[in-house]
């Protein structure tokens, strides 16, 4: 039994079978039966990434990007946040299961394609010291990875995260804007004129926008953001 468990570790570490099912597979983490079920955010808003109904609406932009300019060149997430991608981030973030790390960093890779630009950096979002302590990782980090990898973008190290904020969940909007007002901190200068943060979801938009802001003033000339996934909330 143990043996036969460590097997299946092993075909999953050395990418043989299907994250999510099992079955073996030869190139992907994820067989093609998976892939399809997979919740594909299919039309969002290139400047804010908010999901839209059509691909005309992607291309005009969602409403409140045309009323105000919006703060980052381009907002991926690729995947909404549901299941099976919310149980892989959560199995990543809580239970330190890390062979999930480069099958989501990988949905950023392909969603990312030929659409990088002048980004000339990659930000994971940073933890806290302390969190990062209790928690060994970050897990925004390891998903940036595969990212960093194929296109050799240096990551920022330099930023960090000074206030241990409280966990978002729950919060509302205002209250995670809050929460997160000042929480980020660049130290010395930085060293790129168009840094791409890296998180695992996008829940409220505060937290990469709070960061955005961050390197603005700092003196980036641009900013994007990418994310595994993000919440689709009713309005
Ligand atoms: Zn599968
Ligand atoms: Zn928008």
């Amino acid at each position: 039994m143990i043996r036969r468990l460590v097997a299946q570790c092993r075909d999953i570490l050395t990418g043989k079978c299907c994250v999510l099912c099992g079955q073996s597979v030869t190139r992907s983490h994820i067989c093609a039966a998976c892939a399809v079920e997979l919740p594909r955010i299919a039309h969002a808003c290139r400047s804010c990434g908010a999901p839209l109904a059509s691909q005309s609406d992607a291309q005009l932009g969602c409403g409140r990007c045309q009323r105000q300019s919006p703060l980052f060149a381009f907002v991926v997430a690729p995947m909404e946040y549901a299941f099976p991608v919310s149980g892989m981030l959560k199995a990543l973030k809580f239970h330190h299961q890390q062979f999930f790390a480069p099958v989501l960093g990988g949905f950023i890779v392909n969603a990312l394609e030929g659409s990088l630009g002048e980004v000339d950096a990659i930000l994971p979002v940073p933890l806290h010291r302390w969190r990062h302590f209790q928690r060994g990782f970050n897990q925004a980090a390891e998903i940036a990875k595969p990212l960093a990898r194929r296109t050799g973008l240096p990551l920022i190290r330099n930023v960090r995260r000074r206030v241990a904020t409280t966990h978002q969940t729950g919060l509302t909007t205002a209250k995670r804007e809050a929460n997160l007002c000042d929480a980020f901190v660049v130290d010395g200068s930085l060293s790129c004129q168009f840094p791409l943060i890296v998180d695992d979801v996008i829940t409220t938009g505060a937290t990469i926008r709070n960061l955005g802001k961050v390197l603005l003033a700092a003196g980036a000339q641009r900013a994007a953001a990418v994310a595994v996934a993000r919440v689709i909330r009713d309005v």
